[in-house]
């Protein structure tokens, strides 16, 4: 933005791994920022999903790299092929065609023990990010639009939860949400809004009722 002299600025960020709450499934988390350098404000959105073909193995065979790009969602998601896991030299970024792809791993197998094929993540070669990528957007437009309710700033976001949504047959406290806490980051006013997706938790998910 300094090197461009412009005070408007989206940017993103995006990260893949184990999913934090789902057992054994991947997850592509989206960062978006909107900085508007001029009325000092950053809105964030953020998004998980599990949504995504991060993937990676070492193999031996031909046979072996096309069952991998069976999983993948190639050839309309790039791979990339290289030596090691972790190796950054001789890697090749970016594969989109199957006579390409073979041709690598070939020359590759030649003077190697092993090759490593994983899934490209940059946005532009992964469509199923390029979706999380637009959920996250959705959000961030979203939040942009919610308006502080005491000084009109944009970007009044949910910034905690609380706990304890009333159970429908007993009526105690459940560790299901029951508020939403709303603040602005210009003035700090803060909010607290009822859960819009449920008044009364169901018995199932009370600890007294169903312990
Ligand atoms: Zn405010
Ligand atoms: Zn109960």
């Amino acid at each position: 933005m300094k090197l461009n002299d412009c005070d408007l600025g989206i940017a993103s960020e995006g990260s893949f791994g184990a999913h934090p709450n789902l057992i054994f499934a991947t997850a592509n988390e989206e960062f978006l920022i909107l900085i508007d350098q001029k009325n000092e404000l950053e809105i964030i959105a953020r998004t998980i999903s599990s949504s995504t073909n991060f993937n990676g193995q070492a193999i031996n065979s031909e046979q072996e790299l096309l069952n991998f790009t069976k999983k993948v969602k190639f050839p309309s998601h790039a791979l990339i092929l290289r030596p090691k896991k972790d190796e950054n030299k001789n890697i090749v970024k970016g594969i989109t065609n199957l006579k390409t792809l073979k041709s690598i791993f070939r020359e590759l197998k030649e003077k190697n023990s092993s090759v490593y094929v994983e899934t490209d993540m940059r946005a532009m070669y992964n469509p199923t990010r390029m979706e999380v990528i637009k959920e996250a957007t959705h959000k961030l437009i979203e939040k942009i639009n919610s308006r502080c309710h005491q000084c009109h700033a944009p970007g009044f976001g949910i910034v905690n939860t609380i706990l304890g949504l009333a159970c429908e047959y007993c009526g105690q406290a459940t560790q299901s949400i029951q508020y939403y806490v709303y603040e602005c980051q210009k003035c700090g006013f803060q909010q607290q809004q009822t859960n819009p997706n449920k008044t009364k938790e169901d018995p199932m998910y009370c600890d007294f009722c169903n312990p």
